[in-house]
């Protein structure tokens, strides 16, 4: 065992150092030609559903990109919450993420197999983000290129998504992982355990990368274009103070624009569709009139953003008060009857009157205890989880009040970035109802509307 690496987020010489080492294995060719995957129609032209088909065919086109169509794809559906464990006759290691929606198990039988995490697939830019790391661990894996040190070989995966051409990608999604709040909002998200490239040395890279293929004005403003907020000043800051001179010199590569390799959309094999159990798109029956119009209803909120009134729960004290007063009445009415010269008849009638009489103080209590319910009063469904979208109303939930009074101000002091993230959920749900949103139009794979703060 060595001393204790410095993580690359660190250390952008050692980044920079890293990338030409794999430069010096692999080749420059495909760091300097291959298409850049953008978050766009173009890039990604398969149909995307919150599926493990839709991540069949999303995964499947990666892998395209990354040169490795000869590979099999094959997704295994997997709980998060369940480690990561090796699976049988794969080689290499399991790369798994803790909280993560993805994960990568190894290459079996001339396929590469990965896991999903159905419940995770709800952010598009995640979903992507997180399938082209695993394919850069395919990829890796591959080639042979797998470093014993599991935090040195996460980064060293990051590193090789920008190689690979889905430096955007990752770049988007970096900045959503780390950056997203605990809990509520992030909790799907939230996989910063170490040993992965922060969303600035993604950028950082990108611009590297940038110049390398002395990128013309356009192309670069394309690229910013698809990137994030803080990404996109991180990059173009970057490939502004890059020298290409000394740049090509450190990595041995000849600086001269090249044409990039065009967008791949050779229609996929649909080798594996009768294993998703899920008819082909354009096949399902339309459905009824009735079916069309509950979906309406439900997501007539969607592209919106309400909240979870969670009330606090009763206190201890009136629990106690609550039992008490129960108790009393129960111990007064055995009294009464106890004292009464009646017929058996009478005693009976009385204990039935007084237990109902008590069975329904009980019941009333209990149900005036107040229910987690969405905020939107035409809605009030009840929400006893915390959901990322109201079943009810299709709104985005962006987080728990504790009473309906409070809605409005936690409306206006709603951080723009969670709003837009609540609204993109929404509007996700939505069109996978088949419902299209309106209000917010906006293309496949693209990611959410820009907060207000950034126009
Ligand atoms: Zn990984
Ligand atoms: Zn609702």
């Amino acid at each position: 065992m060595g001393e204790s690496r410095t993580s690359f987020n660190d250390d952008p010489e050692g980044l920079v150092d890293a990338l030409g080492t794999l430069i010096r294995e692999r080749g420059a060719q495909h760091f300097l030609t291959s298409h850049r995957v953008l978050p766009s129609e173009a890039s990604l032209p398969d149909h995307w559903t919150p599926t493990e088909r839709g991540v069949w065919r999303l995964t499947s086109r990666l892998m395209r990109y990354a040169g490795l169509a000869e590979l099999g794809v094959d997704i295994r559906v997997v709980s998060a919450s369940v480690a990561a464990g090796p699976l049988d006759g794969t080689t290499g290691h399991t790369m798994g993420h803790r909280g993560a929606a993805g994960l990568f198990y190894g290459i079996q039988d001339g396929r590469a197999v990965f896991g999903v995490d159905l419940r995770q697939l709800s952010n598009v830019d995640g979903v992507v983000g997180t399938m082209a790391h695993e394919v850069a661990h395919a990829w890796r894996a591959h080639h042979g290129l797998v470093q014993e040190d599991r935090a040195l070989e996460e980064e060293l995966t990051d590193l090789t998504t920008v190689y690979l051409g889905f430096g955007v990608l990752t770049a988007n999604a970096a900045y959503l992982a780390r950056s997203s709040t605990q809990g509520f909002l992030g909790s799907a998200w939230s996989v910063s355990t170490g040993g992965y490239l922060g969303h600035d040395a993604l950028a950082y890279l990108l611009a590297v990368q940038s110049v390398l293929r002395a990128d013309d004005r356009a192309t670069r403003g394309r690229l910013a274009d698809a990137l994030e907020r803080n990404q996109r000043s991180v990059f173009l800051s970057a490939a502004d103070a890059l020298k290409s001179a000394s740049l090509g010199d450190r990595f041995q590569v000849n600086v001269a624009p090249s044409a990039e390799a065009p967008p791949d959309a050779t229609p996929l094999p649909d080798d594996r569709a009768d294993d998703f159990g899920e008819p082909t798109p354009g096949t399902t029956a339309p459905p009824t009139a009735e079916e069309v119009e509950a979906r309406a209803w439900r997501t007539r909120h969607a592209g919106e953003v309400r909240f979870r009134v969670a009330p606090p729960p009763p206190s201890v004290g009136s629990q106690r008060a609550v039992v008490g007063l129960a108790v009393l009445m129960a111990v007064t009415g055995i009294y009464s009857l106890a004292t009464q010269s009646a017929s058996v008849g009478r005693v009976v009638l009385s204990a039935a009157v007084l237990l109902t009489v008590i069975g329904g103080f009980v019941l009333w209590v209990v149900k005036s205890v107040p229910v987690a319910h969405c905020s939107d009063s035409s809605c009030g469904r009840q929400l006893k989880q915390p959901l990322p979208v109201c079943p009810g109303c299709g709104a985005g939930i962006a987080g728990d009040i504790r009473s309906d009074a409070e809605r409005f101000d936690a409306e206006e002091d709603l951080d723009p970035k969670a709003r837009a993230v609540a609204v993109q959920r929404s509007i996700e749900a939505a069109a996978a109802l088949g419902v299209t949103v309106n209000k917010a139009p906006r293309t496949r794979y693209r990611r959410a509307t820009r907060p207000a703060s950034d126009v």
